[in-house]
């Protein structure tokens, strides 16, 4: 029977009798054992309740188990639905009563709390603990380790992928089997990702980066992954050596560049190091290349849409930027209803094969971002250059208009970064009784920084337009970041709403 994401992704490990996933303890899965532990999970949750086209919904830590029950669900024609691990119980009371899964899939130290909330949605509860061992490993032993996928085709779901929640309520984007299939046969080509490589994967398997942009490309290609629960700073430097390819968010490469022991002769052989989901400083960029002699390739990609743009594998990795769309992929800037011309700011909008079917059960949300004709808007606002590529200036979201003006919060916050003392800094609007909007900064400090927030908006004064500039500051031990790390500007204007109006 074809199951489009199974036949190209898991199918071809049966014949693999080399490693496919390598742990930090040295312990080596090869394909074809992944793949029987893959056949017996998906016994093992058909058994448990789980049919063609029901939702399992897994809140459980990063392990080769944990990746096998994403096979599973694709062989049963399941959608499956992975929650970040550090959502509490009320926020997953959230996601089951969006969701209604028929199983849920949880950690044994997390059942008791968890039990009533998935009971209240008639889900059966079963574990999956970090170290692999559970009640459906129990259940999984013992069941026949081959299985016959059930026939599924390009449109039908596959996953749903719950966004990062930065700018409000998390939703659950529906992919099909083609949105996530035509994605990694792209990079595949793009990346050049053959059966030769060996990533280092420390990214979380919850969300489309670590699960789908990482893992799909490795399955789809036949490579080997050094599998990692997650950034352990010693087991990436010692595992390195091994690697030929890496694909981590900023933060990974900030903390290797402030380790002594990331030289260039530890990475000398490496293939390729990728960078996304957030932002790459180009400083960082830069400190890199000159540290190691390699370019990180900067891409840039979202729940919603798997991947957009990337540098090129060949030709220029402009740091500063997320490079070119992807091919396939269609790419427009749009303000106003039209589209604006090459050099100008606007949202993003994106067309393709790896756009997603939806938001589900949110149909309002859905009509609003996702237009009729395919285009899906990102929220994200960027400029396209002559040439090409595609700079992120922010998220619509959190643009300020003030007295009429457009600010662009990445302009002011660079500039902050680079005064004296200052680690960080957030820019947000607050309603203003003149402006509508005010321009407001929210200062983190370098370890024992003495600096006054007058002292800090004066300094960047002479640099911008005076429409652009804070008229207040506060500092603050630290940014509210979600999970995946990304500085929750909602919470801050929430903070300080009543800053310039009380
Ligand atoms: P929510 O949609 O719930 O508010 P979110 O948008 O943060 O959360 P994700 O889908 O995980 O959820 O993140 C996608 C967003 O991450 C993009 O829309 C973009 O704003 C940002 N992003 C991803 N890659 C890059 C990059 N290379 N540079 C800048 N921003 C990036
Ligand atoms: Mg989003």
């Amino acid at each position: 029977m074809p199951n489009t994401l199974f036949d190209a992704l898991f199918a071809p490990l049966a014949d693999r009798y080399d490693a496919f996933l390598i742990l930090p303890d040295g312990r080596q899965i090869t394909g074809h054992a992944f793949l029987a532990m893959v056949a017996q999970q998906a016994h093992a949750l058909r058994a448990a309740g789980l049919g063609t086209g029901d939702r399992i919904a897994v809140q459980i830590a990063k392990s080769p188990e944990a990746l096998a029950v994403y096979g599973a669900a694709v062989a049963l024609g399941a959608v499956f639905l992975p929650l970040n691990t550090a959502y509490t119980p009320d926020e997953v009371d959230y996601f089951l009563g969006n969701a209604t899964p028929a199983v849920f899939l949880c950690d044994g130290t997390k059942e008791a709390a968890l039990a009533p909330v998935a009971a209240r949605y008639g889900a059966t509860v079963l574990t999956l603990n970090a170290d692999g061992s559970g009640s459906l490993t129990d259940h999984a032993a013992g069941q026949p380790q081959t299985i016959a996928p059930v026939d599924r085709g390009p449109e039908d779901l596959a996953a749903f992928l719950y966004t990062s929640g930065t700018t409000g309520r998390s939703k659950g984007a529906m992919l099909t089997h083609r949105n996530l299939l035509s994605n990694a046969e792209v990079l595949r080509d793009l990346w050049r990702f053959t059966a030769e490589d060996v990533l280092l994967h420390a990214l979380p398997i919850f969300h489309t980066h670590g699960l789908f942009v990482a893992s799909n490309l490795v399955l789809l290609t036949g490579g080997k992954m050094i599998f990692l629960p997650g950034f352990d700073q010693e087991a990436v430097i010692r595992l390195l050596p091994q690697a030929t390819t890496m694909m981590g968010v900023p933060t990974f490469y900030t903390r290797l560049l402030d380790d002594p022991r990331f030289t260039r002769d530890l990475v000398g052989h490496f293939r390729l190091f990728i960078s996304g989901s957030a932002p790459l400083l180009a400083e960082t960029h830069r400190d890199f290349e000159a540290r190691t002699g390699h370019r990180i390739l900067e891409r840039y990609g979202m729940t919603e849409t798997n991947m957009n743009t990337s540098n090129p594998y060949e030709g220029e990795r402009r740091a500063g930027t997320v490079g070119l769309p992807l091919p396939g992929v269609e790419l427009r800037v749009m303000a106003d209803g039209v589209e604006v011309p090459r050099g100008e700011v606007g949202t993003l909008e994106v067309r393709g094969p790896n756009v997603f079917k939806g938001y589900w059960q949110m149909p309002e949300k859905t009509r609003e971002e996702l237009r009729e004709d395919g285009w899906f808007i990102t929220g994200d606002l960027g400029v396209q250059g002559a040439d090409g590529y595609v700079t992120i200036v922010g998220r619509a979201k959190d643009l300020v208009i003030s007295g009429g003006f457009n600010i662009y919060p990445k302009e002011v916050e660079l500039l902050l970064d680079e005064v004296p003392g200052v680690l960080e800094s957030a820019v947000i609007g607050l309603p203003h009784p003149d402006f509508g909007e005010a321009v407001f900064a929210v200062l983190v400090l370098q370890k024992g920084a003495v600096l006054e927030v007058e002292t800090a908006l004066a300094a960047i004064r002479d640099r911008l337009a005076r429409f652009k500039q804070p008229k207040a500051a506060v500092v603050v031990e630290a940014l509210p970041r979600n999970t995946m790390g990304k500085v929750q500007k909602n919470l801050l204007r929430d903070q300080y709403r009543d800053w310039f109006t009380a």
